[in-house]
């Protein structure tokens, strides 16, 4: 029953209409406890291990607001430059779903406790494009259903459902922006950059684990198209939940083919959230969208109001670390970096691995060429992440230090590196167990060097005629002796040495 769908190339989505963004990112905090209760605030275990009378919303337990909680909030709002509410209570947003027991979400409505901010976000090109945040306001998480039997994992087609409500209860931050106009073709990398951004900011904070992968950070894109000459904003879907900052983009610029063709036929969008489908890069149809009113929000009776002081709210922001954003412009300036090779330092994921490297003692360059050149490959061509090599910053440092003092040439420390990587030890213990060490005790280069000079009269007499270059040859027969273990600079001094030149 998978009809088929029209989709418009893409060039022509973007002669003929302008998309417009509204991303919405659900963060869960990394308290010790739940938002109103005292129960764990832990990934997996045990399904419903981590539960109270509150949060599985049985009659007459009461909520209590987590301080921390409100904490991780206001340092939030801080830090995405919003202004922080000096009132503001909770809500209750009421609709039926199996795995919110209490049959309505605490969350907060037209009283966020952050408002009116910026991210300001780098584009792969350097471009630099400010999103406007609407709000940032505190809720709390559902449970989760677990549909067993069927083929998808959906509801539809299964035997039964099982519900876990370890997560009900979770502290969540909702950051909403502004709708994002004016960004063309780059939309889709535009929702994804503001997603990285961001993440990396509640990273930096140090608020959550920022894992999208198991749903501590999750996305909502809403993507709607103006015609060129359209003054309103078109109709928008929400494609819930996307897990990953290439779905982001992927999903966004879905959306905006999907929706081009329908609208060049004269049809009409639809306002509903729709899935997206990893495998194939589509979203399908899910839920016609509820409006406000549907949820028959009201003021929360069991909480009392949040009123931060404004002593607490700068008491906090003098908790706020130096903001990526800014760390990327300093690390430019002290390291000299080029925008291009900041780029490449960004692009495979280096600068935290750099700067580790410099700590332990070498300097930005020598740091800088083995973690973008060298190591990327080989963290390439493992398929895995830069940091998950086998190797520690201080591991590398110690290498280069090796080769600063002569005990390794350039060649020897890749190897060093290849021994590491290969769980051989520490790269001092990858020297003594290959026998790396550069033949640095010249009696031995001196026989290596005489041996070749005699092997090759030729040779040594051109060079004794002052033909320099002509050494080269000679050089390579000792390194092949003492296979690459020694110092070419030194061997080539020892050449001119011995001919007597
Ligand atoms: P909802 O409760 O429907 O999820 P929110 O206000 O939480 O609504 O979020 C809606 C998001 O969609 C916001 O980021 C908003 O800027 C954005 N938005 C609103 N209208 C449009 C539109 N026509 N096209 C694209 N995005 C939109
Ligand atoms: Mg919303
Ligand atoms: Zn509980």
């Amino acid at each position: 029953m998978t009809a088929v769908v029209e989709l418009m190339d893409y060039a022509d989505v973007i002669e003929r209409f302008d998309p417009v963004l509204g991303l919405e990112v659900h963060v869960e905090l990394n308290t010790n406890t739940k938002m109103f209760c005292g129960c764990a605030n832990e990934f997996g275990g045990e399904p419903n291990t981590k539960v109270c009378p509150t949060c599985l919303g049985l009659p007459g337990a009461l909520p209590v607001v987590n301080a921390k909680a409100i904490e991780g909030a206001i340092r939030i709002g801080l830090a995405l430059n919003c202004e922080i509410a000096e009132w503001c209570r909770f809500a209750r947003k009421n609709y039926f779903y199996p795995d919110m027991p209490k049959n309505f979400q605490t969350s907060q409505y037209d009283e966020p406790i952050a408002f009116n901010g910026y991210l300001d976000v780098t584009l792969d090109d350097g471009e630099v494009v400010r999103v406007e945040i609407e709000r940032a306001h505190m809720e709390e998480d559902t449970g989760k259903s677990l549909h067993v039997g069927g083929a998808t994992g959906r509801i539809h087609g299964a035997e039964h459902s099982l519900l876990d409500y370890n997560r009900a209860g979770v502290p969540l931050i909702e950051i909403v922006t502004k709708t994002i106009e004016h960004t063309g073709g780059r939309a889709p990398e535009v929702a994804r950059a503001y997603v990285s951004a961001l993440r990396d900011l509640l990273s930096a904070l140090d608020v959550s684990d920022v894992r999208m992968d198991q749903g501590s950070l999750r996305c909502d894109a809403n993507v709607s198209l103006m015609a060129k000459d359209a003054t309103e904003f078109g109709t928008r879907t929400e494609t819930k939940n996307v897990n990953s900052l290439r779905s982001v983009e992927r999903a966004v610029r879905y959306e905006m083919t999907r929706q081009a063709a329908i609208l060049a036929e004269g049809g009409s969008i639809k306002q509903e959230t729709r899935h997206f489908q990893e495998a194939d890069g589509t979203t399908s149809s899910g839920r016609t969208k509820e409006t406000a009113e549907d949820y028959r929000y009201f003021p929360e009776p069991d909480l009392v109001p949040i009123a931060p002081s404004r002593e607490w709210v700068e008491e906090l922001r003098k908790t706020l670390p130096e903001m990526p954003s800014e760390r990327r412009k300093r690390i430019q300036r002290e390291w000299s970096l080029t925008d291009e090779a900041l780029r490449d330092l960004l692009n495979v994921g280096a600068v935290d691995l750099v700067a580790a490297t410099v700590e332990a003692g070498a300097t930005p360059d020598e740091a800088r060429s083995w973690w973008v050149n060298t190591l990327a490959q080989e963290a390439n061509s493992r398929e895995i992440e830069l940091a998950e090599l086998a190797i520690t910053p201080a591991q590398l440092a110690e290498v280069i230090a090796l080769v600063n003092a002569g005990e390794l040439t350039n060649k020897l420390a890749k190897e060093v590196v290849q021994g590491v990587l290969a769980g051989e030890g520490s790269p001092a213990e990858v020297v003594e167990k290959r026998g790396l060490k550069v033949v640095s005790d010249d009696s031995a280069l001196i026989a290596a060097v005489d041996e070749a000079l005699a092997a090759q009269p030729d040779v040594a007499e051109k060079i004794r005629g002052g033909k320099v270059a002509a050494a080269g040859a000679i050089v390579g027969a000792v390194m092949k002796a003492t296979k690459g273990q020694a110092d070419a600079k030194r061997v080539r001094e020892l050449i001119i040495e011995r001919v007597g030149a």
